[in-house]
């Protein structure tokens, strides 16, 4: 154990001045970035509109209107009033497939006051918020925007939805119910059925009609199958798989960001939570929380053992977010160890006693291989992206159609972004250094300044010029809209 104590160490020395080097170049070239800051902490002074707000920015487990935890008590929702002053307007729709009485609210998704990683994912503080204006129908799996709900689908189309995405959505909302369903008796037929609102009575529910809250389905669901829909009826639509997949990314990177809740980890979580909000009066950035919580962890002797597990999953968070997912994935990693490892836990078990020990192990490893799954889900979807946005630029190629010519640059630098994450440093360098080159009149679209600060981030990690496999194909298709580009600026 002290063995391996010594590696991590060494390890998170490594990452910790890394991670800084790189944040400090990155911020130097990122005036969006900057804005983005001032904005935040402009904001911060302004009054607050909920009596929790200032409370809430700072932990995320706070509800703003009335300060009390998110947390379900006795499975009871505390915050239903509050809920409806926090939260858009509830509408009903039905489904554009099987019809299903669905209960949503407008999805607003609007990034700009919030803050976001380098792929434009947003991290709005307070409750899990959707990233896409995707609504799905928990029963038959299809998920769209209201305007396609609206539309209806074809027969065709119906068929398809009902033989192959229902199925795999029961079986998946019924993967995510884990041990729960014996209780609930849910089966693979009807596991929509944990959505449907259960304040629908009456004359509605004599007639048979349920009512689903959509808003409480995961987004990666509706994400995924979204995507899925559009890859099986829009093959050659590339953008709208790009945004889909991208979507989908998105929705998984927030399943490691996301905070920890068990009760039996929350005495660590609060503790470590406090020591940061005294660190960091306004909300940090990742680089910048990441660091201190390796600084944190170094100290094997400082904290107790849980919290240093705590550590390390909100490290993995950060170090995701960041798009460090081989780091991401070793913080993960070293909390499966741990818990594997009887003898570390000896001194633990006899002050708390064997139950508690063996739940709290299960705990975190459930917590950290949910967070690995989900590591290696989002890498899934952003490489699709990245092919999808690709193929989109090589049909503009021929058909010039597809963007208009400003949405150019920002769109050679996602695919460089989305390599970047991928830890494809080469071709990553090869499309971000395009991007920086792709200056439109005004400066309107800003990839440029981002791409700079990507670009040295990779430099910082691997050093100048790293090789692309790919770069003839890549070649062909960046010369030919550097051109356009450049022909639109005269
Ligand atoms: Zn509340
Ligand atoms: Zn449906």
């Amino acid at each position: 154990m002290k063995h391996k104590n010594i590696i991590l160490f060494i390890i998170f020395s490594l990452y910790s001045i890394n991670s800084a080097f790189v944040a400090e170049n990155t911020k130097k070239l990122d005036k969006k970035h900057q804005l983005l800051a001032e904005l935040k902490a402009e904001q911060s002074k302004k009054k607050n509109y909920f009596p929790f707000e200032k409370e809430a920015m700072k932990n995320p487990n706070i509800c703003p209107v009335c300060g009390k935890s998110w947390d379900m008590v006795d499975g009871k929702n505390i915050h239903v009033n509050c809920l409806k002053k926090l939260l858009p307007p509830k509408i009903e729709i039905r489904c554009g497939s099987c019809g299903q009485y669905l209960s949503t609210r407008i999805k607003n998704i609007t990034y700009k006051a919030e803050l976001m990683d380098k792929d434009f994912c947003p991290h709005p503080h307070g409750p899990n918020r959707p990233v896409s204006n995707l609504v799905i129908c928990p029963k038959c799996g299809y998920s769209d925007t209201i305007a396609n709900h609206k539309k209806r689908l074809s027969m065709k189309q119906r068929a398809w939805v009902l033989n192959t995405l229902a199925p795999v959505t029961q079986r998946e909302i019924l993967r995510l119910l884990h041990l729960d369903i014996k209780k609930l008796n849910i089966t693979e037929h009807n596991a929509y059925k944990i959505f449907i609102d259960p304040t629908v009575t009456g004359s509605q529910q004599k007639s048979g009609r349920e009512l689903i809250i959509e808003s409480e389905v995961p987004e990666f669901i509706r994400t995924v199958n979204a995507l899925k829909f559009a890859e099986k009826f829009y093959p050659t639509n590339f953008p709208i798989l790009a945004r889909d997949s991208w979507y989908a990314a998105w929705a998984y990177r927030k399943i490691v960001v996301q905070p920890m809740t068990n009760s039996e980890l929350m005495d660590s979580v609060n503790r470590i939570m406090d020591i940061l909000e005294k660190k960091f009066p306004i909300p940090p950035d990742p680089e910048a929380r990441v660091n201190e919580l390796v600084v944190l962890y170094k100290d094997s002797t400082l904290y107790p053992l849980i919290d240093r597990q705590v550590m390390l999953i909100l490290m993995s968070g950060d170090y995701l977010r960041l798009g460090f997912r081989s780091w991401a994935k070793d913080c993960l990693s070293s909390v499966v160890n741990t818990v594997k490892n009887d003898s570390a836990w000896a001194k633990l078990k006899a002050k708390i006693g064997d139950k508690k020990v063996k739940m709290q192990r299960a705990i975190l490893r459930k917590n950290a291989k949910e967070r690995m799954f989900a590591i290696d889900k989002e890498g899934v979807y952003l490489k699709k992206s990245a092919e999808y946005l690709r193929k989109a630029l090589i049909v503009h190629i021929k058909t010039k159609k597809v963007f208009k010519i400003d949405e150019i640059p920002a769109n050679v630098y996602l695919i460089g972004e989305f390599e970047k994450r991928l830890e494809h440093y080469g071709r990553a360098y090869f499309w971000l250094k395009a991007a920086s080159k792709m200056q439109l009149p005004n400066k309107k679209s800003g990839a440029e300044i981002w791409a700079m600060g990507e670009l040295d981030s990779i430099r910082s990690a691997v050093g100048n010029n790293p090789i692309n496999p790919s770069s003839k194909t890549d070649n062909a298709i960046l010369s030919t809209l550097a051109k356009m580009v450049h022909l639109s600026n005269q």
